[in-house]
């Protein structure tokens, strides 16, 4: 696939419908902040929701879904796409998974542009894109490897480097040009913008809080999340 970094799309600053949550913080069930740069992975039950707060505004966050009872089953781009037909995610996308079972649905956004086409960063991205001396830069892939490998949680599930797969970017902003072309634009997220989902199986969530520096996906600042989860409506 083709990246463009000059031409600008007319509706790149087109969104989602927004929708607040009716969920406050004093509510939640956990909240925990990831740092600038760093990995997270944590459990989300069915039924419960799960909010990524961008504490400090665009800021990207690759995020994999894996079903907890069987981790070979994960989040995959390509069913959620086909399934929905659009190309971009927002307020009522599904999250459909590798079986084509929905893992999720974004319940409440305040962002409005969320990509699932663009992927995770990595070194050879980084040197295929921008340059060869950008190969020792932290990428999204180093933070899900290094997730799967020092956190204790993965282990108890059985999920290792093997099971890396597509993700969706939160908050980043990558309109697919006429031409077929990405466009990796300055995101339209902003300081407490916020995405929610509610899970629809129980889930085990990975994440790279981004910490690319060569395009505009973290505004050439990367930025903490705050991660919040709620008890499931029916508990
Ligand atoms: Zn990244």
């Amino acid at each position: 696939m083709s990246m463009s970094s000059s031409a600008t799309p007319a509706n790149f600053q087109l969104s989602a419908p927004l929708q607040e949550s009716p969920l406050t913080a004093s509510t939640a069930l956990s909240s925990e902040t990831c740092a600038a740069g760093e990995p997270w992975m944590g459990r989300v039950k069915q039924g419960q929701r799960f909010r990524i707060v961008d504490l400090e505004g665009n800021q990207a966050v690759d995020t994999i879904f894996y079903s907890a009872a069987d981790p070979s089953e994960r989040y995959s781009p390509a069913e959620t796409i086909r399934k929905s037909g659009q190309l971009y995610l927002g307020l009522g996308s599904s999250l459909y998974s590798s079986e084509g079972r929905i893992m999720a649905t974004i319940s409440a956004d305040t962002c409005g542009r969320h990509d699932t086409v663009g992927g995770a960063c990595s070194c050879e991205s980084n040197t295929v894109r921008y340059a060869m001396d950008k190969r020792p830069m932290h990428s999204c892939r180093d933070n899900f490897m290094t997730a799967l490998t020092m956190f204790h949680l993965a282990e108890e599930v059985g999920l290792g480097v093997r099971d890396i797969g597509a993700n969706i970017n939160f908050f980043m902003n990558v309109p697919v040009l006429p031409d077929g072309a990405l466009y990796f634009a300055d995101g339209i997220s902003g300081a407490g913008k916020y995405v929610e989902i509610i899970a629809a199986m129980d889930l085990i969530v990975l994440i790279s809080n981004c910490p690319q520096l060569n395009n505009p996906c973290n505004g050439y600042n990367p930025t903490p999340i705050q991660l919040l989860t709620w008890k499931a409506d029916h508990a």
